[in-house]
């Protein structure tokens, strides 16, 4: 980073980063969760949230990187090991034991209204402070809080199917 860069970072920079370091376990384990969830999923519409949790896997692995990389301009190291991840986390893993979809859709939407939790988080401890993270920690929130309203909205339509047979 910067010269001017680092300036105008006015706050605790250790403390940023472990944030930082926190949100990333948390993405690696979110992307965990919808890929093998997409992989074991059974039940009504199976082939919609099939392609939906792909397409949030790879947003929340974009997050994953997103975050590394603004780890690395802070000077920070990201997590270099899987098991710091269960360690780290804000937000609980959980496992697809019962693959059916409207169970796998409940347990990503709570990770979900967890993510969007660590992001307002990032955004209060950065607001006037770190404008880049600031905008960084906006982005990926804006994906979030569509993934919660993508997930509702598949719960959704599966309760208007069950209600016409
Ligand atoms: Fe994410
Ligand atoms: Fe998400
Ligand atoms: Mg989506």
């Amino acid at each position: 980073m910067g010269k001017r860069a680092k300036e105008i970072v006015d706050l605790d920079v250790d403390d940023l980063l472990k944030e930082l370091n926190k949100a990333l376990a948390d993405e690696w384990l979110a992307y965990y969760q919808y890929w093998v969830g997409s992989k074991v999923l059974v039940g009504p519409m199976r082939g919609a949230v099939e392609a939906e949790l792909i397409e949030h896997a790879n947003d929340e692995l974009r997050h994953a990187d997103m975050l590394a990389e603004r780890i690395i301009t802070l000077g920070g190291t990201p997590i270099l090991s899987p098991d710091s991840w269960y360690k780290m986390n804000n937000c609980e893993y959980a496992s697809p034991d019962d693959p059916a979809v409207p169970v796998i859709l409940d347990q990503n939407i709570d990770a979900e209204r967890c993510a969007i939790d660590v992001y307002v988080k990032i955004m209060k401890m950065t607001d006037g402070k770190d404008p880049v993270t600031w905008e960084m920690a906006r982005e990926i929130m804006t994906d979030e809080i569509e993934h919660e309203e993508d997930l509702e909205a598949l719960k959704d339509d599966i309760e208007v199917m069950k209600s016409r047979v």
